[in-house]
């Protein structure tokens, strides 16, 4: 079965991009073939792959009205095992277009039928908010995974994505996991980075991933050459990271499948 991941948070500039484009790539390394969905309307992780005017065909035309096929916008990156469905401007449109289509909330679920399998790994990036192209990531997901930046407020709001977790949960995907919390943008140096990390271990407990994402130069340099960070600063502190939240992101998996296969048996 493919893992579908949505990495989300409503907040903006807390790592949802960098850890989507990078726990893609890190898990696309480990040659399990791997898609990487932008549901963001400011394409920052298509920005990261391609250049904006070689991108004709996106997410916006998946959702039209006269829907195109996603094997159809669907391309291939430097990495053989890492595909991207890209995200233009557009997208912004569909919060309106959509809104009163009964099906509105379905349309990356149904869209996804027919390619998924050819997947092990999906991982969607989210929109700052949790409007329509959010509930559709979630409804189309198996698991859900939150980067939370170690700052102030940090976990402010938090309770609302859980709330519209728990609604998406409660009739159209019983079946969606928390797969994870993971600290972004820590710093050790500081404080307020010690602080805030206590109180998120004290709130999310076990679903806190042991790896945490520090700030590092080097994640925020590799979009503007197109590059992940395995291939523009393989050693870099930022890629050991990834490497590593990626390799916790697996076996988590791998055991949550053993527990429903344990579940079905019994
Ligand atoms: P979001 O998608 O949640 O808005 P981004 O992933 O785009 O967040 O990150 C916001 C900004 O912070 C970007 O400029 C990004 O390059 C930078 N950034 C993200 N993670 C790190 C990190 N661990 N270290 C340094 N800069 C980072
Ligand atoms: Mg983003």
């Amino acid at each position: 079965m493919t893992c579908i991941v949505a990495v989300t948070n409503q907040k903006g500039g807390v790592g949802k991009t960098t850890t989507a484009i990078n726990l893609a790539a890190a898990i696309a390394l480990r040659k399990k073939k791997t898609l990487l969905i932008d549901l963001d309307p400011q394409s920052n992780a298509t920005i990261a792959f391609f250049e904006t005017a070689d991108i004709h065909t996106s997410m916006y035309d998946v959702f039209s009205d006269r829907p195109a096929e996603m094997a159809a916008i669907i391309r291939p990156t430097k990495d053989a095992n890492l595909f991207v469905a890209p995200s233009r401007l557009a997208l912004a449109k569909l919060e309106q277009q959509l809104a009163g289509q009964f099906d509105a909330p379905f349309k990356l679920k149904d869209a996804m039928t027919p390619i998924q399998h050819e997947y092990e790994y999906i991982v969607i990036d989210t929109p700052p908010a949790l409007g329509i192209l959010t509930v559709n990531a979630l409804v189309a997901a198996t698991h859900l995974l939150v980067p939370i930046q170690a700052a102030y407020f940090a976990i402010e709001g938090t309770d609302d994505l859980l709330e519209t977790f728990g609604r998406i949960r409660s009739r159209p995907n019983p079946a969606l996991k928390i797969l994870g919390v993971v600290i972004t943008l820590f710093d050790k140096r500081t404080n307020i980075s010690r602080d805030t990390h206590e109180q998120i271990r004290a709130v999310f407990g076990e679903a806190l991933f042991k790896t945490r994402i520090s700030k590092n130069v080097r994640l925020e340099e590799s979009p503007a050459y197109k590059e992940t960070i395995f291939s523009y600063a393989p050693k870099s502190t930022g890629a050991e990271e990834y490497r590593k939240l990626a390799q916790e992101v697996l076996q988590r998996v791998q055991e949550d499948r053993v527990a429903r296969h344990t579940q079905d048996a019994a």
